[in-house]
């Protein structure tokens, strides 16, 4: 990998670098789109990275299917698939971990506690190791695209993030490779989620501006679903990811949605910018 980007860098070429844990769909390949676009090679990496699953969570049991996977990316026109072993990218007692302190405790990381830190650990070494202009982040993961953003920012990683749209199947679940888990029941319950975001963008749009009344709204959907275990429904300051009491004309915020199906636990998000609002992503 060090090889080949020496080479190509010396040749003047921009690089892209698309993270993803494999078993790709759209929503990958969207980012592999929008890397090609903007740089002459685009590296994507597949890894299941185990430091950001919990041992309750599925690391053993994620989707794992490389030649699916490099067939779409053949056919997407990426460059370069990088597929390292756990054991190459984390080297034997390795003692150094990213911790971005406060964005990983609240939300999602008061549910998946040492998620993110395993996250930013795994994407600067994949920075260290593929040393891209840019990398591709989908805002599916809305909190992983800030806690990501924070550390390139606190330590002066010279590159440029970009956050695609979340892509959605047409009856508008959104894309995960989780979504495979899903008995047909469950994938049909889990189309609450994105129902209960357009809701949320109806209600915002004539007028409630308190988030309880928006949540308690979105809530009432999920009702009599059986195998439907909500975590949390939040709005948050896109910013801060700190909960939000009102929707000001000024603010820019996430909805956030953590739903189990079963076992299988999806999120999702939408971004809401109100009209006063700053210019964000
Ligand atoms: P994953 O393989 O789940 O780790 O995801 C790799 C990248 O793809 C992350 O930046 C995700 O946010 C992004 N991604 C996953 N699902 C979607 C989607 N439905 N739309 C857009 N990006 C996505």
């Amino acid at each position: 990998m060090r090889q080949f980007i020496r080479q190509n860098r010396l040749a003047g070429k921009s690089i892209g670098l698309v993270p993803t844990m494999g078993f790709l769909h759209q929503g990958h390949i969207s980012l592999v789109e929008a890397s090609k676009k903007e740089n002459d090679i685009t590296v994507v990496s597949i890894f299941v990275n185990p430091t950001q699953f919990a041992p309750n969570e599925d690391f053993s049991r994620y989707p794992r299917d490389f030649d699916r996977d490099a067939a779409l990316l053949l056919e997407a026109g990426a460059d370069v698939i990088f597929t390292p072993e756990a054991g190459d990218v984390y080297v034997k007692n390795a003692q150094t971990f990213i911790s971005v302190e406060d964005l990983s405790k609240i939300a999602e990381g008061e549910f998946r506690p040492t998620h993110f830190r395993g996250v930013a650990t795994i994407v600067a070494i994949l920075f260290n190791l593929v040393q891209p202009d840019k990398a591709y982040f989908g805002q599916k993961d809305a909190q992983q695209t800030v806690v990501l953003r924070r550390m390139v920012k606190d330590l002066h990683m010279p590159i440029e993030m970009v956050v695609c749209p979340i892509v959605r199947e047409a009856d508008g679940l959104a894309m995960s490779s989780r979504n495979i888990y899903l008995t047909p029941s469950q994938r049909k319950d889990a189309l609450v989620l994105s129902r209960s975001l357009k809701l949320a963008q109806d209600l915002i749009s004539n007028g409630t501006r308190d988030a309880k009344e928006v949540i308690h709204q979105m809530k009432l959907l999920y009702n009599g679903l059986q195998e439907c275990n909500l975590d949390y429904i939040r709005i948050v300051d896109a910013d801060t990811f700190m909960e939000a009491s009102a929707i000001e004309l000024e603010g820019c915020y996430f909805i956030i949605i953590a739903c189990k199906f079963g076992t299988t636990r999806l999120i999702d998000n939408c971004f809401i910018s109100m009209p006063n609002g700053p210019i964000f992503q």
